[in-house]
């Protein structure tokens, strides 16, 4: 998982900051900025609406107001410790200043990261409240293990009990596979990630930079698009599927060398859990990847 954002307000004003810079380059092909607003300004808006509201000031009314204000000095409507620069201003003569493209420059993950946290957070809140710590595990596996569907698949996944309590947040995690992967009507796989293939001129492409693909990557599925295909959103794929094939890779090891284990247990306290008579062994996949075992072990008396 991304780590914990050091300063919250920093965060919204990078949020607006690239939420100013989409609306620009939208407004400057000739489209109109209306509803539904670039994800990032309207997350910005709403972070900093509730920043506002909980110091008992005035947010701004919505994203013509916010954009009004991205035009006066930083310092009159936000507060970022990191930054020094009060003075600045976002917007100048209705085109994005360079202080606005440099906090976009620093932080390009600065979406993906909060899209990331908070929809893990939301899918612990939410199995936490059913009761149900499968839900998030089997949550986290079905992610993992599916980074490209058929809508049969994906419906039918939520049927399952543990995961039909998060068929909102699954939903949230995948998109219609974007243009540039279809074509013929149809999308294919990588044989050895599961992720899109993308094709190029020098034949098919696999883009996800953990793939363990040797040469050229091998088609495993093709998937008609009539029949409906969901592929994950980008910062599901980047921070929870990518790196949770590492995980799920140590966990199957585990399983063939007889050591009963569980997966992201305790709502993802360790990456998982495994017991060899009365040792209690925690390890992380993302941290152990190509290691050798055993994980390390804890105290004998840690519950298991
Ligand atoms: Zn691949």
């Amino acid at each position: 998982m991304a780590d914990p954002d050091p300063d919250p307000d920093a965060v919204t004003l990078r949020l607006i900051a690239s939420g100013v810079v989409q609306a620009y380059q939208l407004t400057a092909q000739g489209e109109a900025l209306s509803v539904p607003y670039p994800a990032s300004l309207q997350r910005g808006l709403d972070r900093l609406t509730l920043a506002r509201l909980s110091v008992g000031k005035r947010p701004p009314a919505g994203v013509p107001e916010l954009l009004r204000w991205c035009a006066e000095p930083l310092g009159e409507w936000m507060s970022v410790r990191e930054l020094d620069a009060n003075d600045e201003v976002l917007l100048s003569d209705g085109r994005p200043t360079l202080v606005c493209e440099e906090l976009v420059v620093r932080a390009p993950d600065v979406e993906a990261e909060i899209f990331e946290n908070e929809m893990i957070t939301e899918v612990m809140r939410i199995s936490r409240a059913a009761g149900s710590e499968e839900s998030y595990a089997a949550f986290r596996r079905f992610v993992i293990e599916h980074p490209v569907l058929s809508e049969i698949q994906f419906q039918e996944a939520l049927l399952r009990a543990e995961l039909s309590v998060l068929a909102a947040q699954l939903g949230e995690c995948y998109c219609t596979p974007p243009v540039e992967y279809q074509q013929d009507g149809c999308v294919v796989t990588c044989s050895d990630c599961g992720n899109l293939l993308l094709f190029g001129s020098e034949g098919y492409e696999c883009k996800d930079i953990r793939c363990p693909r040797g040469t050229a990557p091998q088609i495993g599925r093709r998937l008609e698009m009539k029949t409906g295909v969901r592929s994950l959103v980008a910062p599901v794929q980047r921070f929870v599927a990518a790196p949770g094939r590492a995980e799920l890779r140590l966990y199957r090891k585990l399983g063939e060398i007889g050591v009963d284990v569980e997966l992201w247990p305790n709502f993802d306290a360790y990456d998982l859990r495994g017991q060899v008579f009365s040792w209690v062994l925690v390890g992380s996949g993302r941290e152990r990847l190509g290691e050798s075992f055993p994980p390390r072990a804890e105290t004998p008396s840690d519950p298991a």
